[in-house]
């Protein structure tokens, strides 16, 4: 991060595996609210997920992340929630970052499914204080109304039909994954043989 970087975004999540619906909506999120950077905050463990379904090693979801961001002006992947361990809490991240860098204003980007859930998550009440939320809209799903009390913009994307869950399932299928995924994700998920490649 710059030195002088003052407003950062966290798009928050699982990345199993990153995609250009990601990847569109940091672009759009740090242009529009001129942020400094967006970071794709890979979780180590997605507490809303683990149990639902099997999860990818984090490792391997950070370094499609690395891959997917590393020739995007101003998107960059963070390490910190694997760096910290356990159940990946946002609240736990955003008093470590603003510890770490005191000078940042933080905004966290979520998109409609992830908005929805907000008073649930770990700590919400604490968390409400500690940064600007900003929405974004998914297709499919109605827009999030904001909770009462929170910070909140909201943010109007490029509306990309895609989602990770999907895509596992055109690995599993043998159908194409080429301009939903960067080329470079493609090939290390081919690398590492993820989501049954080669299988079908
Ligand atoms: P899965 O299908 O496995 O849940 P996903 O595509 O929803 O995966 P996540 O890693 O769960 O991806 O999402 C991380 C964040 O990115 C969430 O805030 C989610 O709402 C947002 N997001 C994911 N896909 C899109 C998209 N196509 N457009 C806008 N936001 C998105
Ligand atoms: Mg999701």
């Amino acid at each position: 991060m710059p030195r002088d970087a003052a407003r950062v975004g966290l798009l928050g999540g699982t990345f199993d595996p990153p995609h250009v619906g990601h990847l569109a909506t940091g672009v759009e999120v740090r242009d529009v609210l001129d942020l400094d950077a967006v970071w794709l905050v890979v979780a180590n463990e997605p507490w809303q997920k683990v149990g639902s379904r099997p999860i990818t090693p984090a490792v391997d979801r950070l370094a499609m992340v690395q891959e997917a961001t590393r020739d995007i002006v101003g998107l960059e992947a963070s390490g910190v929630e694997i760096d910290r361990g356990g159940p990946s809490y946002t609240v736990d991240t955003l008093v470590d970052l603003r510890r770490a860098h005191p000078e940042v204003e933080w905004f966290v980007v979520l998109g409609a499914d992830a908005a929805a859930g907000l008073p649930t998550w770990e700590r919400a009440g604490e968390l409400a204080d500690l940064a600007t939320f900003v929405l974004v809209d998914r297709p499919g799903l109605p827009s999030p109304a904001p909770p009462a009390g929170w910070r909140f913009v909201h943010v109007s994307v490029p509306r990309l039909d895609v989602s990770s869950s999907e895509l596992r399932d055109r690995v599993r299928t043998g159908r194409p994954l080429d301009v939903l995924v960067p080329a470079p994700v493609i090939a290390c998920i081919e690398a590492r043989r993820l989501y049954g490649w080669g299988t079908t």
